[in-house]
């Protein structure tokens, strides 16, 4: 551990400045890991920018540093040097943040995705890892250059919070449990973050929730709805106000595999899947040329709304040994 976080801390400060990046459609680990990446350089004295390609929810305004983590379109600078957290693959930023890395860039790759293709010159991946704020936790504890402070606990408990659901997901190890307790020691405040990150939710939210319910479909330990872009235009709803649905139709009693179609353009269709015990969900997507963990995956597929359903029902059908 000590020879990785010394050569991990040894490139960062052998460069001026880093772009740190993460994932499109931002949770609340590629945030609060982006802003925990930042207060660690800001700590260091070293210049930085944090980018995302998506617009940040509303709800994430309670995050120390939240305001600084730009949008691309905003600057026409290049980079070369960049940290990326919380994305399996290169492509997962998405190409506008990607034309702002230079070719030769230098790149560090944290992360926890089991299907994480290794793209960095130093990449820190650890797939037990229940975020990659874990991993950003125990650099923090075994660093002798980083001193905790409530802004970067804050930013660390966010990732560990929202990536096990609130603790209750099966990557809620006893390791989780000591670090998020010895978090709030530090002076985060979990019930409040709990409360506007994972219980709030807006009208249009619940407007595109009850359409989206009216189209759920169960076919044996399968349960799958659907969202058009009328729909969501509908509910006077974005992007993000589609997370959470697809465990509606995971939590259904006798259900291993919940899926949300959504789509993002015309024919264009993002498929969240969640499972409860049994199906690799991550093997399924990545056929479908996406990724993501055993239990929580996604992937985007070209083609009509129904037709795609059709694919990936069968699909998960043939893995569940059914089809
Ligand atoms: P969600 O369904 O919430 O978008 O994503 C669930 C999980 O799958 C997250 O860990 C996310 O990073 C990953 N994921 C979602 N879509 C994709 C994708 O298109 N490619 C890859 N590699 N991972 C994805
Ligand atoms: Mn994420
Ligand atoms: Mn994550």
């Amino acid at each position: 551990m000590n020879d990785r976080i010394e050569k991990l801390e040894q490139a960062i400060l052998a460069k001026k400045h880093w772009l740190v990046v993460s994932h499109l459609n931002p949770d609340g680990d590629a945030l609060g890991s982006t802003l925990a990446v930042k207060h660690i350089l800001e700590q260091w004295n070293i210049e930085h920018t944090c980018l995302n390609l998506s617009q940040i929810p509303n709800k994430y305004q309670i995050l120390p540093g939240i305001d600084q983590i730009y949008q691309p379109t905003n600057l026409d600078e290049t980079f070369d040097a960049v940290i990326f957290v919380d994305a399996a693959d290169r492509e997962r930023i998405g190409i506008a943040c990607e034309q702002c890395i230079k070719e030769d860039a230098f790149i560090i790759n944290i992360d926890h995705h089991a299907t994480n293709d290794q793209y960095g010159m130093i990449n820190w991946v650890e797939t037990e890892a229940s975020a990659t704020a874990e991993i950003i936790y125990q650099w923090v504890e075994y660093s002798n250059r980083i001193d905790w402070n409530s802004f970067l606990a804050t930013s660390v408990y966010t990732g560990i919070l929202t990536d096990t659901g609130g603790f209750r997901y099966s990557n809620t190890t006893p390791d989780v449990m000591r670090y998020a307790s010895n978090l709030l020691e530090k002076g985060v405040q979990g019930h409040e973050l709990a409360d506007i990150l994972l219980e709030t939710t807006t009208l249009p939210a619940l407007e595109l929730l009850q359409r989206a319910l009216t189209h759920l479909q169960v076919d044996g330990s399968i349960a799958w709805t659907q969202i058009d872009q009328h729909e969501l235009n509908e509910a006077n709803a974005v992007e993000s106000d589609t997370a959470g649905i697809v465990n509606y139709a995971r939590n259904l009693e006798g259900v291993d595999v919940g899926i949300l179609f959504r789509e993002v353009e015309p024919d264009v269709i993002k498929v969240s899947l969640r499972s409860r015990l049994e199906t690799d969900v991550a093997s399924i997507a990545s056929y479908f040329g996406g990724g993501g963990h055993t239990r929580a995956a996604g992937c985007t597929i070209k083609g009509k709304l129904p037709q795609v359903v059709e694919r990936v029902i069968k699909h998960v059908q043939k893995e569940q040994g059914r089809a």
